[in-house]
């Protein structure tokens, strides 16, 4: 099944309004049409970015989310606000929103079917921390984050998984292509289980975790790897773009 590689870059807390902008169009510059790309800039920069990005290909993409939609809840942002700013994919269970900010399964799983109910391109994010790893978990909790999803994201289109060991984020240490590859045939494997084969063969399983230049080649170049998740490199265009470059 051939499958359209996705790279998104996830720019975190960082950038100010002018670079924001800076980046968004060099990025909308030299993407290729092959691979889709992504940018998820700061909610505050996102009409700025959307109107840098205007005529290209590159998606708009939130960070984050919440799954009421309107109402009594300061601070947050619903699915039809970030649509009205033209924002097209949203991450959930990102890490750093699970184990630094604190978000429950629970939370997540109900950010996630909002954001698929909205018509948005999910992505959510799983991956396993360190002890755990060491402790033979990694399967186990890659498979307890996939159970946040619900059977009724029928759509294969708009349903991506991010693979991101958490040891691997922002340490400058990816997994290996062999690592990467046996967790991502796992994932696909047990959306062939909630789902069916058809629909795990058409989602796109991105890897995420000190990912650049030097390491998107063979990374993105094993069988379930289908583009990638990018924090650091993606606050530069010219590594972003050599990474979107180098997917297949
Ligand atoms: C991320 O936070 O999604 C990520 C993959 O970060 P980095 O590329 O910096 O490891």
């Amino acid at each position: 099944m051939a499958r359209t590689s996705f790279v998104a870059g996830n720019w975190k807390m960082n950038t100010n309004k002018a670079t924001a902008v800076e980046l968004a169009k060099a990025v909308a510059k030299g993407a290729p049409t092959r691979v889709d790309v992504g940018v998820a800039p700061p909610f505050v920069y996102l009409h700025a970015v959307g109107q840098a990005l205007a005529g290209s290909k590159v998606l708009l993409g939130a960070q984050d989310v919440y799954f009421e939609k309107n109402g009594a809840f300061t601070g947050e942002i619903s699915v039809e606000m970030l649509k009205d700013l033209g924002v097209r994919f949203c991450l959930t269970g990102h890490s750093e929103r699970r184990h630094v900010i604190g978000e429950s399964s629970a939370l997540v799983a109900r950010k996630a079917e909002a954001v698929y109910a909205g018509g948005l391109i999910l992505i959510h994010c799983v991956g396993e921390k360190l002890e755990q790893r060491d402790a033979n978990q990694t399967l186990q909790v890659v498979q307890a984050q996939l159970n946040e999803l619900s059977r009724k994201m029928d759509d294969p289109a708009r349903m991506v998984i991010a693979y991101e060991p958490v040891w691997a984020i922002g340490t400058g240490r990816n997994a290996t292509d062999q690592q990467a590859q046996e967790v991502h045939a796992f994932i696909r494997q047990t959306l062939g289980t909630m789902w069916n084969k058809d629909y795990a063969d058409r989602v796109r399983i991105q890897y995420g975790g000190s990912m650049k230049p030097e390491n998107a080649k063979s990374l993105t170049s094993q069988t379930d790897v289908d583009g990638g998740l990018i924090g650091g490199a993606a606050l530069k265009a010219d590594a972003f773009l050599a990474i979107v470059n180098a997917a297949k």
